[in-house]
């Protein structure tokens, strides 16, 4: 039984539309994906009318961009009410955020010499979707400036690169607790990828205060990693779950499902997922069944 937990769409800085995703989960033979863009709820109508239609159990979810000790967290937040005002708030200010960092990327771009404009960075992403770093590499991929959006982000977009802006994200705790008061449960995405941002103690800081489970198993987390922080969730009573962080062909080798979360796990999300929803008194979304 399958399931890959975390994936983006065209709706933030997948290449695939959410239809598209789940036709592909179904090619893939996983039987359960969740859906979890950057910031947004926008795909979820179009991913689940497609899981709908193809069989595949949706779950609902966003990777919300959010900050702890000044180091940027990527916060999964499951079956969140997406309607609940002060989430959306929320979201709204990050988009903002995203919205007040391009222009200044633009301007450090073009001191550099690189002929390129707000437009051609938006234009690599859909209309309306949520634009991040990979639009900009997007953009300097097809003007040629970089062959790939690795390259972008090694040489320019990395933290600390020419072109690096930081932004607004959602102060971790609060992150947390809006997504319980939205009905929803967090999990923290690749808790050790590619910087060590959150200790053991600090793990054990946010089960306490309401975090549901981490990311175990993640391209970005070494074999050796990846059994230190499955012990450090059994120890915390925190769910391991386990993803591809599909991004289409703008991240290689993420492909869908070749991480998975084992069903047990699965099903003690679920679980408390139902709880809070039932806690919070918002109308969160189930899990989606076809
Ligand atoms: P932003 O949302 O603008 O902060 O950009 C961060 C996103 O860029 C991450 O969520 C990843 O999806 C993506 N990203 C980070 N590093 C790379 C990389 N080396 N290659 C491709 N995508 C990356
Ligand atoms: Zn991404
Ligand atoms: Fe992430
Ligand atoms: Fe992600």
């Amino acid at each position: 039984m399958p399931i890959d937990l975390h994936t983006h769409s065209t709706r933030s800085d997948g290449t695939a539309t959410p239809a598209e995703l789940v036709t592909e989960a179904v090619a893939r033979g996983l039987d359960v994906v969740g859906l979890t863009d950057h910031d947004t709820a926008a795909g979820w109508p179009e991913a689940a009318e497609a899981a709908a239609r193809h069989r595949i159990t949706l779950v609902r979810g966003m990777e919300i961009s959010a900050t702890y000790d000044g180091r940027s967290v990527h916060l999964l937040a499951y079956l969140p009410d997406p309607t609940y005002p002060p989430l959306l708030e929320e979201l709204v200010r990050i988009g903002a955020g995203r919205d007040g960092r391009l222009p200044m990327m633009v301007e450090r771009l073009q001191g550099m010499g690189i002929d390129i404009t707000e437009e051609d960075i938006r234009g690599a992403g859909e209309s309306g979707a949520v634009i991040g770093r990979p639009h900009v590499a997007d953009a300097l991929v097809a003007k040629g400036v970089v062959g790939d959006r690795n390259e972008a982000f090694e040489t320019m977009l990395g933290p600390g690169g020419a072109a690096y802006v930081s932004r607004y994200a959602t102060p971790l705790l609060d992150g947390i607790d809006l997504v319980r008061a939205a009905g929803g449960v967090s999990v923290i995405a690749h808790p050790w990828g590619r910087s060590r941002v959150l200790s053991e103690d600090a793990l054990a800081f946010l089960a306490e205060r309401g975090l549901t489970g981490i990311e175990v198993d993640h391209q970005n987390h070494t074999p050796e990693q990846r059994e230190s922080l499955r012990g450090i969730a059994g120890e915390l009573g925190l769910v391991a779950t386990g993803s591809s962080d599909f991004h289409g062909t703008g991240k290689v080798d993420h492909e869908l499902g070749c991480n998975t979360t084992d069903p047990a796990q699965y099903a003690r999300l679920v679980t408390a997922a139902t709880r809070s929803r039932e806690a919070s008194g918002r109308p969160a979304p189930g899990v989606l069944e076809p």
